[in-house]
Protein backbone atom coordinates (compact mmCIF):
# COMPACT_ATOMS: atom_id res chain seq x y z
CA UNK A 1 0.00 0.00 0.00
CA UNK A 2 2.46 2.69 0.70
CA UNK A 3 4.67 2.44 -1.77
CA UNK A 4 6.04 5.93 -1.49
CA UNK A 5 6.49 8.19 1.10
CA UNK A 6 5.81 11.93 -0.12
CA UNK A 7 8.38 13.80 2.58
CA UNK A 8 6.75 17.03 4.61
CA UNK A 9 5.63 19.97 2.72
CA UNK A 10 8.67 22.79 2.00
CA UNK A 11 7.66 25.49 4.41
CA UNK A 12 4.48 24.58 5.95
CA UNK A 13 4.79 25.35 9.93
CA UNK A 14 7.14 23.19 11.27
CA UNK A 15 6.39 24.34 14.92
CA UNK A 16 3.15 22.65 14.83
CA UNK A 17 3.42 19.32 14.09
CA UNK A 18 7.19 19.04 13.53
CA UNK A 19 6.90 16.35 16.50
CA UNK A 20 3.62 14.57 15.62
CA UNK A 21 4.30 12.23 18.64
CA UNK A 22 4.98 15.07 21.50
CA UNK A 23 2.68 17.32 19.95
CA UNK A 24 0.12 14.95 20.91
CA UNK A 25 0.95 14.32 24.30
CA UNK A 26 1.34 18.11 25.17
CA UNK A 27 -1.90 18.61 23.56
CA UNK A 28 -4.79 19.53 25.80
CA UNK A 29 -8.51 20.61 24.93
CA UNK A 30 -8.88 23.03 27.74
CA UNK A 31 -5.80 24.45 26.20
CA UNK A 32 -7.36 24.97 22.85
CA UNK A 33 -10.47 26.88 24.28
CA UNK A 34 -8.60 28.82 26.01
CA UNK A 35 -6.15 29.81 23.22
CA UNK A 36 -9.21 30.68 21.15
CA UNK A 37 -11.36 32.64 23.31
CA UNK A 38 -8.48 34.08 25.07
CA UNK A 39 -9.88 33.54 28.71
CA UNK A 40 -11.67 31.09 30.77
CA UNK A 41 -15.22 32.22 30.77
CA UNK A 42 -17.56 29.60 31.03
CA UNK A 43 -19.56 30.95 28.39
CA UNK A 44 -18.62 30.36 24.76
CA UNK A 45 -20.68 30.84 21.46
CA UNK A 46 -19.76 29.51 18.03
CA UNK A 47 -20.14 32.43 16.02
CA UNK A 48 -18.73 35.33 18.30
CA UNK A 49 -15.37 33.56 18.12
CA UNK A 50 -15.87 33.64 14.45
CA UNK A 51 -16.82 36.80 14.19
CA UNK A 52 -16.73 39.66 16.95
CA UNK A 53 -12.94 37.79 18.62
CA UNK A 54 -11.46 38.27 15.17
CA UNK A 55 -12.80 42.02 14.94
CA UNK A 56 -11.74 42.89 18.92
CA UNK A 57 -8.21 41.42 17.41
CA UNK A 58 -7.85 44.21 15.19
CA UNK A 59 -9.64 42.94 11.77
CA UNK A 60 -12.91 44.87 11.21
CA UNK A 61 -11.35 46.12 7.94
CA UNK A 62 -9.72 42.92 6.74
CA UNK A 63 -11.83 41.07 4.16
CA UNK A 64 -13.18 38.03 5.42
CA UNK A 65 -15.21 36.16 2.27
CA UNK A 66 -15.15 37.10 -1.17
CA UNK A 67 -18.04 35.97 -2.71
CA UNK A 68 -17.30 35.38 -7.23
CA UNK A 69 -19.88 35.00 -9.54
CA UNK A 70 -20.07 33.94 -13.00
CA UNK A 71 -19.53 37.03 -15.06
CA UNK A 72 -16.37 37.23 -12.19
CA UNK A 73 -17.96 40.21 -10.10
CA UNK A 74 -16.51 40.20 -6.71
CA UNK A 75 -18.29 40.79 -3.58
CA UNK A 76 -16.02 41.36 -0.52
CA UNK A 77 -17.28 41.00 2.92
CA UNK A 78 -14.88 42.10 5.73
CA UNK A 79 -14.93 41.12 9.45
CA UNK A 80 -16.28 44.22 10.50
CA UNK A 81 -19.39 43.96 8.00
CA UNK A 82 -20.19 40.01 9.29
CA UNK A 83 -20.42 41.37 12.86
CA UNK A 84 -22.90 43.95 11.83
CA UNK A 85 -24.58 41.76 9.41
CA UNK A 86 -24.77 39.21 12.00
CA UNK A 87 -25.99 41.32 14.24
CA UNK A 88 -28.60 42.95 12.55
CA UNK A 89 -29.94 39.00 11.45
CA UNK A 90 -29.99 38.52 15.55
CA UNK A 91 -32.18 41.31 16.03
CA UNK A 92 -34.24 40.58 13.61
CA UNK A 93 -34.59 37.39 15.23
CA UNK A 94 -36.06 38.65 18.51
CA UNK A 95 -38.09 41.53 16.65
CA UNK A 96 -39.87 38.39 15.25
CA UNK A 97 -40.27 37.05 18.56
CA UNK A 98 -38.35 33.64 17.52
CA UNK A 99 -37.32 31.93 21.06
CA UNK A 100 -34.03 31.62 21.93
CA UNK A 101 -32.71 27.58 21.34
CA UNK A 102 -35.23 27.55 17.97
CA UNK A 103 -34.39 26.18 15.04
CA UNK A 104 -33.43 28.82 12.20
CA UNK A 105 -32.67 27.38 8.08
CA UNK A 106 -31.50 28.92 4.94
CA UNK A 107 -32.72 28.01 1.77
CA UNK A 108 -29.37 29.68 -0.22
CA UNK A 109 -26.94 29.33 -2.74
CA UNK A 110 -23.67 30.63 -1.76
CA UNK A 111 -24.12 34.14 -0.89
CA UNK A 112 -23.32 36.60 1.66
CA UNK A 113 -26.68 36.55 3.26
CA UNK A 114 -26.57 32.51 4.02
CA UNK A 115 -23.34 33.70 6.02
CA UNK A 116 -25.20 36.44 8.26
CA UNK A 117 -28.17 34.75 9.14
CA UNK A 118 -25.55 31.44 9.84
CA UNK A 119 -23.44 33.57 12.54
CA UNK A 120 -26.54 36.29 13.32
CA UNK A 121 -28.69 32.91 13.97
CA UNK A 122 -25.57 31.17 16.35
CA UNK A 123 -24.79 34.87 18.29
CA UNK A 124 -28.70 34.83 19.39
CA UNK A 125 -28.70 31.34 20.82
CA UNK A 126 -30.40 29.93 18.29
CA UNK A 127 -29.73 26.81 16.35
CA UNK A 128 -28.66 26.93 12.85
CA UNK A 129 -29.78 24.74 9.52
CA UNK A 130 -28.28 25.28 6.03
CA UNK A 131 -30.28 23.58 3.69
CA UNK A 132 -28.49 22.62 -0.20
CA UNK A 133 -30.31 24.64 -2.09
CA UNK A 134 -30.98 22.01 -5.09
CA UNK A 135 -33.72 19.97 -2.25
CA UNK A 136 -36.94 19.62 -3.74
CA UNK A 137 -39.96 20.00 -1.34
CA UNK A 138 -40.27 16.42 -0.49
CA UNK A 139 -36.71 16.22 1.01
CA UNK A 140 -37.07 20.28 2.25
CA UNK A 141 -40.50 19.02 4.00
CA UNK A 142 -38.57 16.12 5.60
CA UNK A 143 -35.81 18.34 7.32
CA UNK A 144 -38.00 21.30 7.98
CA UNK A 145 -40.09 19.13 9.74
CA UNK A 146 -37.43 17.00 11.77
CA UNK A 147 -35.68 20.13 12.62
CA UNK A 148 -39.00 21.75 13.87
CA UNK A 149 -37.45 24.92 11.68
CA UNK A 150 -39.45 28.17 12.50
CA UNK A 151 -37.98 30.78 10.58
CA UNK A 152 -36.43 30.23 6.62
CA UNK A 153 -34.30 32.05 4.71
CA UNK A 154 -34.79 31.12 1.24
CA UNK A 155 -35.08 33.94 -2.13
CA UNK A 156 -38.67 34.09 -3.83
CA UNK A 157 -37.64 31.96 -7.25
CA UNK A 158 -36.64 28.88 -4.38
CA UNK A 159 -39.57 29.67 -2.11
CA UNK A 160 -42.80 29.54 -5.34
CA UNK A 161 -40.75 26.57 -6.51
CA UNK A 162 -40.01 23.99 -3.12
CA UNK A 163 -41.71 25.54 -0.03
CA UNK A 164 -44.65 27.16 -1.23
CA UNK A 165 -46.17 23.80 -2.25
CA UNK A 166 -45.20 22.30 1.21
CA UNK A 167 -46.03 25.37 3.52
CA UNK A 168 -49.16 23.64 4.68
CA UNK A 169 -47.42 20.92 5.78
CA UNK A 170 -45.25 23.16 8.44
CA UNK A 171 -47.43 24.80 11.04
CA UNK A 172 -43.99 24.95 12.72
CA UNK A 173 -42.70 27.39 9.96
CA UNK A 174 -43.17 31.05 11.36
CA UNK A 175 -41.82 33.43 9.45
CA UNK A 176 -39.82 32.97 6.09
CA UNK A 177 -37.45 36.12 4.67
CA UNK A 178 -36.73 36.13 0.63
CA UNK A 179 -33.72 37.20 0.20
CA UNK A 180 -33.60 39.51 -3.00
CA UNK A 181 -32.26 38.25 -6.82
CA UNK A 182 -32.83 41.55 -8.16
CA UNK A 183 -35.48 39.26 -10.10
CA UNK A 184 -38.55 39.73 -8.33
CA UNK A 185 -42.05 40.56 -9.12
CA UNK A 186 -43.96 40.70 -5.68
CA UNK A 187 -42.94 39.34 -2.26
CA UNK A 188 -44.65 35.86 -1.93
CA UNK A 189 -47.84 35.52 0.52
CA UNK A 190 -46.88 34.74 3.46
CA UNK A 191 -43.18 35.88 3.20
CA UNK A 192 -41.18 38.98 4.33
CA UNK A 193 -38.33 40.86 2.64
CA UNK A 194 -34.95 40.31 4.07
CA UNK A 195 -33.14 43.45 3.12
CA UNK A 196 -36.55 45.54 4.50
CA UNK A 197 -36.04 44.14 8.41
CA UNK A 198 -32.74 43.88 8.32
CA UNK A 199 -31.91 47.79 7.43
CA UNK A 200 -34.61 48.33 10.31
CA UNK A 201 -32.56 46.30 12.57
CA UNK A 202 -29.70 47.85 14.83
CA UNK A 203 -26.37 46.57 14.20
CA UNK A 204 -25.40 46.40 18.18
CA UNK A 205 -26.09 43.02 19.41
CA UNK A 206 -24.57 41.89 23.08
CA UNK A 207 -24.03 37.92 21.88
CA UNK A 208 -26.46 35.46 23.64
CA UNK A 209 -24.80 34.14 26.90
CA UNK A 210 -24.42 30.29 25.12
CA UNK A 211 -22.83 27.23 26.96
CA UNK A 212 -20.29 24.53 25.36
CA UNK A 213 -23.04 22.23 25.73
CA UNK A 214 -26.02 24.26 23.97
CA UNK A 215 -26.91 23.13 20.35
CA UNK A 216 -25.38 25.98 17.92
CA UNK A 217 -25.87 23.77 14.53
CA UNK A 218 -28.00 20.84 12.84
CA UNK A 219 -26.84 19.33 9.61
CA UNK A 220 -27.97 16.54 8.04
CA UNK A 221 -25.74 13.71 6.24
CA UNK A 222 -25.31 13.01 3.48
CA UNK A 223 -27.50 10.01 2.77
CA UNK A 224 -24.67 7.74 0.85
CA UNK A 225 -25.43 5.03 2.68
CA UNK A 226 -29.50 5.31 3.70
CA UNK A 227 -32.18 8.21 4.67
CA UNK A 228 -29.78 11.36 5.32
CA UNK A 229 -29.39 11.78 9.54
CA UNK A 230 -30.07 15.09 11.70
CA UNK A 231 -26.69 15.63 13.47
CA UNK A 232 -26.55 18.33 16.18
CA UNK A 233 -23.26 20.14 17.10
CA UNK A 234 -22.73 21.99 20.11
CA UNK A 235 -20.94 25.53 20.43
CA UNK A 236 -17.76 23.63 22.08
CA UNK A 237 -17.63 22.34 17.87
CA UNK A 238 -16.05 25.86 17.98
CA UNK A 239 -12.95 24.25 19.38
CA UNK A 240 -12.37 21.63 17.25
CA UNK A 241 -12.97 22.99 14.51
CA UNK A 242 -10.42 25.86 15.08
CA UNK A 243 -7.70 23.63 16.46
CA UNK A 244 -7.94 21.67 13.02
CA UNK A 245 -8.19 24.61 11.11
CA UNK A 246 -4.64 25.37 12.18
CA UNK A 247 -2.99 21.76 12.85
CA UNK A 248 -4.52 20.26 9.79
CA UNK A 249 -5.45 23.17 7.22
CA UNK A 250 -2.14 25.25 8.30
CA UNK A 251 -4.44 28.75 8.42
CA UNK A 252 -2.89 31.58 9.27
CA UNK A 253 -4.54 35.28 9.51
CA UNK A 254 -4.42 36.69 6.16
CA UNK A 255 -3.98 34.00 3.99
CA UNK A 256 -6.34 33.52 1.21
CA UNK A 257 -8.30 29.96 1.82
CA UNK A 258 -10.82 28.68 -0.47
CA UNK A 259 -12.98 25.31 0.72
CA UNK A 260 -15.21 24.07 -2.46
CA UNK A 261 -17.32 22.11 -0.03
CA UNK A 262 -20.92 23.55 -0.45
CA UNK A 263 -22.16 25.09 3.51
CA UNK A 264 -25.45 22.88 2.84
CA UNK A 265 -23.19 19.86 4.30
CA UNK A 266 -20.99 20.09 7.29
CA UNK A 267 -17.65 20.71 5.23
CA UNK A 268 -18.89 23.83 4.02
CA UNK A 269 -20.45 25.06 7.52
CA UNK A 270 -16.81 24.00 9.44
CA UNK A 271 -14.74 24.70 7.18
CA UNK A 272 -16.15 26.86 4.45
CA UNK A 273 -16.89 29.23 7.47
CA UNK A 274 -16.50 28.72 11.33
CA UNK A 275 -13.26 27.32 11.41
CA UNK A 276 -11.74 29.31 9.08
CA UNK A 277 -12.72 32.92 10.09
CA UNK A 278 -11.11 31.62 13.93
CA UNK A 279 -8.47 31.79 11.87
CA UNK A 280 -8.70 34.78 10.45
CA UNK A 281 -8.18 34.25 6.96
CA UNK A 282 -10.18 35.53 3.39
CA UNK A 283 -12.52 32.45 2.23
CA UNK A 284 -13.07 32.65 -1.25
CA UNK A 285 -16.95 31.51 -1.76
CA UNK A 286 -17.65 31.17 -5.63
CA UNK A 287 -21.30 30.68 -6.58
CA UNK A 288 -20.72 28.93 -9.74
CA UNK A 289 -20.39 24.85 -9.61
CA UNK A 290 -17.46 22.76 -10.80
CA UNK A 291 -16.06 23.60 -13.69
CA UNK A 292 -11.84 22.47 -14.57
CA UNK A 293 -11.16 26.30 -16.15
CA UNK A 294 -12.67 28.32 -13.34
CA UNK A 295 -11.17 26.52 -10.78
CA UNK A 296 -7.98 26.87 -12.16
CA UNK A 297 -8.81 30.61 -12.46
CA UNK A 298 -10.08 31.10 -9.18
CA UNK A 299 -6.63 29.48 -7.64
CA UNK A 300 -4.49 31.86 -9.59
CA UNK A 301 -6.11 34.95 -9.84
CA UNK A 302 -7.24 35.26 -6.63
CA UNK A 303 -3.91 33.89 -5.46
CA UNK A 304 -5.06 31.33 -3.01
CA UNK A 305 -2.56 29.79 -0.39
CA UNK A 306 -4.61 26.90 1.15
CA UNK A 307 -7.20 24.55 -1.04
CA UNK A 308 -10.08 21.84 0.94
CA UNK A 309 -11.33 20.13 -1.93
CA UNK A 310 -12.87 16.67 -2.45
CA UNK A 311 -11.96 13.53 -3.93
CA UNK A 312 -14.88 13.74 -6.99
CA UNK A 313 -13.42 17.09 -7.84
CA UNK A 314 -9.88 15.82 -8.08
CA UNK A 315 -10.74 12.87 -10.15
CA UNK A 316 -12.66 15.09 -12.29
CA UNK A 317 -9.64 17.42 -12.63
CA UNK A 318 -7.29 14.78 -13.14
CA UNK A 319 -9.78 13.66 -16.29
CA UNK A 320 -9.39 16.85 -17.83
CA UNK A 321 -5.66 16.20 -17.80
CA UNK A 322 -2.50 17.84 -16.23
CA UNK A 323 -2.17 19.84 -19.46
CA UNK A 324 -5.07 21.93 -18.50
CA UNK A 325 -3.39 22.69 -14.97
CA UNK A 326 -0.58 23.66 -16.53
CA UNK A 327 -2.00 26.42 -18.28
CA UNK A 328 -2.38 28.73 -15.20
CA UNK A 329 0.56 28.91 -12.59
CA UNK A 330 -0.29 28.86 -8.29
CA UNK A 331 3.19 30.51 -7.27
CA UNK A 332 0.69 31.43 -3.62
CA UNK A 333 -0.79 27.93 -3.24
CA UNK A 334 1.26 26.12 -0.24
CA UNK A 335 -1.22 23.35 0.87
CA UNK A 336 -3.54 21.09 -0.44
CA UNK A 337 -6.36 18.91 1.62
CA UNK A 338 -9.03 16.87 0.50
CA UNK A 339 -12.21 15.40 2.22
CA UNK A 340 -15.11 13.19 1.92
CA UNK A 341 -14.69 9.86 0.02
CA UNK A 342 -11.76 7.89 0.19
CA UNK A 343 -8.38 9.60 -1.56
CA UNK A 344 -7.04 7.21 -4.14
CA UNK A 345 -3.13 7.46 -3.65
CA UNK A 346 -3.26 8.16 -7.58
CA UNK A 347 -4.80 11.37 -6.66
CA UNK A 348 -2.42 12.30 -4.18
CA UNK A 349 0.50 11.55 -6.41
CA UNK A 350 -1.12 13.37 -9.32
CA UNK A 351 -1.21 16.44 -7.03
CA UNK A 352 2.30 16.25 -6.99
CA UNK A 353 2.24 15.92 -10.67
CA UNK A 354 0.20 18.91 -11.50
CA UNK A 355 1.27 21.60 -8.67
CA UNK A 356 4.45 20.43 -7.40
CA UNK A 357 2.47 19.08 -4.12
CA UNK A 358 0.51 16.14 -2.48
CA UNK A 359 -3.39 16.40 -1.95
CA UNK A 360 -3.56 15.68 1.82
CA UNK A 361 -6.02 13.61 2.96
CA UNK A 362 -8.30 13.97 5.88
CA UNK A 363 -11.03 12.18 7.32
CA UNK A 364 -14.31 12.91 9.70
CA UNK A 365 -17.79 13.00 9.96
CA UNK A 366 -21.02 15.24 10.29
CA UNK A 367 -21.13 13.08 13.80
CA UNK A 368 -17.39 14.31 14.55
CA UNK A 369 -18.10 17.85 14.13
CA UNK A 370 -14.44 18.38 12.97
CA UNK A 371 -11.65 16.36 11.38
CA UNK A 372 -10.48 13.57 13.37
CA UNK A 373 -7.82 11.41 11.41
CA UNK A 374 -5.52 13.93 8.74
CA UNK A 375 -2.10 13.77 6.89
CA UNK A 376 -0.56 17.14 8.38
CA UNK A 377 1.17 19.73 6.50
CA UNK A 378 4.57 19.55 8.32
CA UNK A 379 4.38 15.21 8.20
CA UNK A 380 5.41 13.38 5.96
CA UNK A 381 2.19 11.79 3.85
CA UNK A 382 1.67 8.44 3.03
CA UNK A 383 -0.43 8.47 -0.73
CA UNK A 384 -3.62 6.28 0.22
CA UNK A 385 -3.70 6.34 3.69
CA UNK A 386 -6.03 9.19 5.28
CA UNK A 387 -3.20 9.96 7.84
CA UNK A 388 -2.94 9.69 11.63
CA UNK A 389 -5.26 11.37 14.54
CA UNK A 390 -5.44 14.75 15.20
CA UNK A 391 -3.68 15.70 18.46
CA UNK A 392 -6.59 15.44 21.07
CA UNK A 393 -8.41 12.35 19.38
CA UNK A 394 -8.06 8.93 20.67
CA UNK A 395 -8.59 6.83 17.38
CA UNK A 396 -8.25 2.96 17.26
CA UNK A 397 -9.26 0.49 15.06
CA UNK A 398 -11.02 -1.99 16.68
CA UNK A 399 -13.31 -5.25 16.57
CA UNK A 400 -16.44 -6.43 18.63
CA UNK A 401 -15.49 -9.83 21.19
CA UNK A 402 -17.94 -12.04 21.43
CA UNK A 403 -18.79 -10.86 25.07
CA UNK A 404 -20.27 -7.82 23.02
CA UNK A 405 -17.33 -5.55 23.88
CA UNK A 406 -14.44 -3.79 22.26
CA UNK A 407 -10.78 -4.88 21.35
CA UNK A 408 -8.39 -2.74 19.92
CA UNK A 409 -6.80 -4.64 17.05
CA UNK A 410 -3.26 -4.93 17.02
CA UNK A 411 -2.07 -6.21 14.38
CA UNK A 412 -1.97 -4.01 10.76
CA UNK A 413 -3.05 -6.43 8.86
CA UNK A 414 -6.31 -6.56 10.12
CA UNK A 415 -9.47 -4.97 9.56
CA UNK A 416 -11.61 -3.52 12.06
CA UNK A 417 -13.99 -0.41 12.74
CA UNK A 418 -12.91 2.93 13.00
CA UNK A 419 -13.49 3.80 17.28
CA UNK A 420 -12.84 7.42 18.88
CA UNK A 421 -12.64 8.07 22.12
CA UNK A 422 -15.71 10.23 23.44
CA UNK A 423 -14.28 13.57 24.74
CA UNK A 424 -13.17 15.72 21.53
CA UNK A 425 -15.70 19.20 22.11
CA UNK A 426 -16.92 18.77 18.52
CA UNK A 427 -19.01 14.89 18.82
CA UNK A 428 -22.17 15.85 18.16
CA UNK A 429 -24.55 15.84 20.74
CA UNK A 430 -27.71 14.29 19.14
CA UNK A 431 -29.07 12.04 16.37
CA UNK A 432 -32.50 14.12 15.99
CA UNK A 433 -35.71 12.06 17.28
CA UNK A 434 -33.52 8.99 16.93
CA UNK A 435 -32.15 8.85 20.90
CA UNK A 436 -31.71 4.78 20.22
CA UNK A 437 -29.62 5.10 17.14
CA UNK A 438 -27.64 7.16 18.55
CA UNK A 439 -27.32 5.26 21.64
CA UNK A 440 -26.20 2.54 19.90
CA UNK A 441 -23.34 4.24 18.35
CA UNK A 442 -21.20 4.39 21.22
CA UNK A 443 -20.10 0.78 23.00
CA UNK A 444 -17.42 -0.19 25.71
CA UNK A 445 -16.30 3.42 25.67
CA UNK A 446 -15.91 4.41 22.26
CA UNK A 447 -18.05 6.03 19.24
CA UNK A 448 -18.06 3.41 16.26
CA UNK A 449 -18.28 5.18 12.67
CA UNK A 450 -19.27 2.98 11.01
CA UNK A 451 -15.87 2.88 8.53
CA UNK A 452 -13.71 0.06 8.21
CA UNK A 453 -9.88 0.57 8.17
CA UNK A 454 -6.52 -0.94 8.89
CA UNK A 455 -3.96 0.88 11.33
CA UNK A 456 -0.18 0.58 10.48
CA UNK A 457 2.53 0.60 13.05
CA UNK A 458 3.49 4.02 12.77
CA UNK A 459 -0.65 4.92 13.66
CA UNK A 460 -1.26 5.50 10.24
CA UNK A 461 -5.07 4.77 8.72
CA UNK A 462 -6.06 2.70 5.78
CA UNK A 463 -9.47 3.25 4.35
CA UNK A 464 -10.92 0.07 3.73
CA UNK A 465 -14.96 0.49 3.31
CA UNK A 466 -17.95 2.11 4.88
CA UNK A 467 -18.82 -1.35 7.10
CA UNK A 468 -22.02 -1.67 4.82
CA UNK A 469 -20.34 -1.72 1.68
CA UNK A 470 -17.40 -4.33 2.07
CA UNK A 471 -17.52 -7.17 0.22
CA UNK A 472 -16.87 -10.81 1.56
CA UNK A 473 -15.93 -13.47 -1.22
CA UNK A 474 -15.03 -16.74 -0.48
CA UNK A 475 -13.77 -16.50 3.37
CA UNK A 476 -12.00 -12.91 2.23
CA UNK A 477 -12.67 -9.66 3.26
CA UNK A 478 -11.89 -7.22 0.31
CA UNK A 479 -11.93 -3.54 0.42
CA UNK A 480 -13.99 -1.54 -2.41
CA UNK A 481 -11.41 0.84 -1.86
CA UNK A 482 -8.90 -1.17 -2.72
CA UNK A 483 -9.97 -2.70 -6.17
CA UNK A 484 -11.00 0.90 -6.93
CA UNK A 485 -7.53 2.61 -6.45
CA UNK A 486 -6.20 -0.45 -8.29
CA UNK A 487 -8.31 0.13 -10.93
CA UNK A 488 -7.71 4.17 -10.76
CA UNK A 489 -4.28 3.13 -11.81
CA UNK A 490 -5.33 1.95 -15.71
CA UNK A 491 -4.80 4.93 -17.89
CA UNK A 492 -8.71 4.83 -19.16
CA UNK A 493 -10.38 4.74 -15.64
CA UNK A 494 -11.51 7.95 -14.65
CA UNK A 495 -13.67 6.70 -11.59
CA UNK A 496 -14.89 3.67 -10.52
CA UNK A 497 -16.97 1.83 -7.52
CA UNK A 498 -16.93 -1.67 -6.76
CA UNK A 499 -19.70 -3.66 -4.91
CA UNK A 500 -20.06 -7.19 -4.04
CA UNK A 501 -22.83 -9.10 -6.00
CA UNK A 502 -24.43 -12.37 -4.67
CA UNK A 503 -22.61 -15.52 -6.18
CA UNK A 504 -23.55 -18.84 -5.39
CA UNK A 505 -20.03 -20.72 -4.59
CA UNK A 506 -18.19 -17.52 -3.09
CA UNK A 507 -20.98 -15.61 -1.53
CA UNK A 508 -19.80 -12.65 -3.06
CA UNK A 509 -18.43 -11.79 -6.16
CA UNK A 510 -17.05 -7.85 -6.97
CA UNK A 511 -18.31 -5.93 -9.77
CA UNK A 512 -17.23 -2.84 -10.90
CA UNK A 513 -18.91 0.10 -12.87
CA UNK A 514 -15.94 2.11 -14.52
CA UNK A 515 -16.18 6.11 -16.33
CA UNK A 516 -13.77 6.36 -18.59
CA UNK A 517 -11.46 8.82 -19.41
CA UNK A 518 -12.35 10.98 -22.69
CA UNK A 519 -10.91 9.52 -25.92
CA UNK A 520 -11.36 5.66 -24.56
CA UNK A 521 -14.20 3.31 -26.38
CA UNK A 522 -15.72 1.44 -24.04
CA UNK A 523 -15.65 -2.44 -25.65
CA UNK A 524 -14.75 -5.72 -25.21
CA UNK A 525 -11.16 -5.24 -26.29
CA UNK A 526 -10.86 -2.80 -23.67
CA UNK A 527 -12.96 -4.60 -20.72
CA UNK A 528 -10.46 -7.24 -20.90
CA UNK A 529 -7.48 -5.35 -20.47
CA UNK A 530 -8.40 -3.54 -16.72
CA UNK A 531 -9.92 -6.55 -16.05
CA UNK A 532 -6.15 -8.45 -16.56
CA UNK A 533 -4.70 -4.94 -15.51
CA UNK A 534 -6.80 -5.59 -12.06
CA UNK A 535 -6.08 -9.31 -12.25
CA UNK A 536 -2.22 -8.84 -12.35
CA UNK A 537 -1.92 -6.21 -9.39
CA UNK A 538 -4.70 -7.86 -7.04
CA UNK A 539 -4.97 -11.37 -7.84
CA UNK A 540 -7.77 -13.59 -8.78
CA UNK A 541 -10.29 -13.62 -5.95
CA UNK A 542 -10.02 -9.73 -4.98
CA UNK A 543 -9.99 -8.50 -9.26
CA UNK A 544 -13.52 -7.36 -10.50
CA UNK A 545 -15.69 -10.82 -12.37
CA UNK A 546 -17.37 -8.51 -14.31
CA UNK A 547 -16.68 -4.85 -15.22
CA UNK A 548 -19.66 -2.53 -16.53
CA UNK A 549 -18.78 0.77 -18.51
CA UNK A 550 -20.90 3.68 -17.01
CA UNK A 551 -21.43 7.27 -18.16
CA UNK A 552 -21.91 8.50 -15.10
CA UNK A 553 -21.69 6.26 -11.77
CA UNK A 554 -24.69 8.02 -9.06
CA UNK A 555 -23.58 10.02 -6.75
CA UNK A 556 -24.94 12.25 -3.45
CA UNK A 557 -25.08 15.78 -3.97
CA UNK A 558 -21.82 16.28 -2.04
CA UNK A 559 -20.35 14.42 -4.35
CA UNK A 560 -19.86 10.50 -2.92
CA UNK A 561 -20.62 7.35 -5.02
CA UNK A 562 -23.74 5.66 -3.94
CA UNK A 563 -22.82 2.32 -3.93
CA UNK A 564 -26.07 1.12 -1.99
CA UNK A 565 -27.74 2.76 -5.36
CA UNK A 566 -25.91 0.45 -7.83
CA UNK A 567 -26.51 -2.37 -5.23
CA UNK A 568 -30.13 -2.04 -5.43
CA UNK A 569 -30.49 -1.86 -8.96
CA UNK A 570 -28.66 -5.04 -9.10
CA UNK A 571 -30.53 -7.06 -7.30
CA UNK A 572 -33.66 -5.43 -8.13
CA UNK A 573 -34.60 -4.07 -4.58
CA UNK A 574 -35.86 -0.90 -3.54
CA UNK A 575 -33.72 2.47 -4.36
CA UNK A 576 -34.20 3.50 -1.35
CA UNK A 577 -34.00 7.22 -0.05
CA UNK A 578 -33.03 9.49 -3.03
CA UNK A 579 -33.39 12.70 -1.48
CA UNK A 580 -29.71 13.46 -1.83
CA UNK A 581 -29.23 11.79 -5.20
CA UNK A 582 -27.45 14.13 -7.79
CA UNK A 583 -29.31 15.30 -10.67
CA UNK A 584 -33.07 14.62 -8.88
CA UNK A 585 -35.20 17.42 -7.38
P1 LIG B 1 -24.85 8.94 5.63
O1 LIG B 1 -24.30 8.87 7.02
O2 LIG B 1 -26.15 9.63 5.55
O3 LIG B 1 -24.81 7.64 4.92
P2 LIG B 1 -22.32 10.10 4.92
O4 LIG B 1 -21.75 9.18 5.94
O5 LIG B 1 -21.70 10.07 3.57
O6 LIG B 1 -23.88 9.88 4.77
P3 LIG B 1 -21.06 12.44 5.92
O7 LIG B 1 -21.12 12.60 7.39
O8 LIG B 1 -21.12 13.65 5.08
O9 LIG B 1 -22.28 11.57 5.47
O10 LIG B 1 -19.76 11.68 5.49
C1 LIG B 1 -18.90 11.00 6.37
C2 LIG B 1 -18.38 9.74 5.73
O11 LIG B 1 -17.66 10.05 4.53
C3 LIG B 1 -17.41 8.97 6.57
O12 LIG B 1 -18.04 8.15 7.52
C4 LIG B 1 -16.64 8.18 5.52
O13 LIG B 1 -17.33 6.99 5.15
C5 LIG B 1 -16.60 9.12 4.35
N1 LIG B 1 -15.31 9.84 4.35
C6 LIG B 1 -15.07 11.10 4.72
N2 LIG B 1 -13.77 11.40 4.57
C7 LIG B 1 -13.16 10.30 4.12
C8 LIG B 1 -11.81 9.96 3.77
N3 LIG B 1 -10.84 10.84 3.85
N4 LIG B 1 -11.57 8.70 3.36
C9 LIG B 1 -12.57 7.79 3.28
N5 LIG B 1 -13.84 8.05 3.58
C10 LIG B 1 -14.15 9.29 3.99
MG1 LIG C 1 -22.45 8.58 7.79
Amino acid sequence: MAERTLHKTPGSLEHYLSDYESARQRFDWSESRRALTGSSDPHLNLAHEAVDRQVERGRADQIAARFLDREWRRVDVTYGDLQRHSNQFANVLRSLGIARGATIATLLGRVPELFSAALGAVKAGNVFCSLFSAFGPDPLKTRLQLGHVQLLVTTENLYRRKVAPIRSDLPELRSVLIVSEGTERKLPEGTSDFACLMDGASDAYQTTLTRDTDVALLHFTSGTTGKPKGVTLTHAAVIAQHATSQLVLDLHPGEVYWCTADPGWVTGIAYGLIGPLTCGVQLIVDREEFDPQRWYQILEEERVNVWYTAPTAIRMLMKAGTALTRERHYPQLRHMASVGEPLNGEAVLWGVEAFGMPFHDTWWQTETGAIMIANFAACDVLPGSMGRAVPGVEAQVVRRTAQGTLEVVESPEQVGEIALRPGWPSMFSSYLEDPERYRQSFLDGWYLAGDLARRDNEGYFWFVGRADDVIKSAGHLISPFEVESTLMTHPAVAQVAVIGVPDPIAGQAVKAFVELRSGFEGNDALRRQIMGHARRLLGAVVAPREIVFSDSLPRTRSGKIMRRLLRARELGLPEGDLSTLEGRE
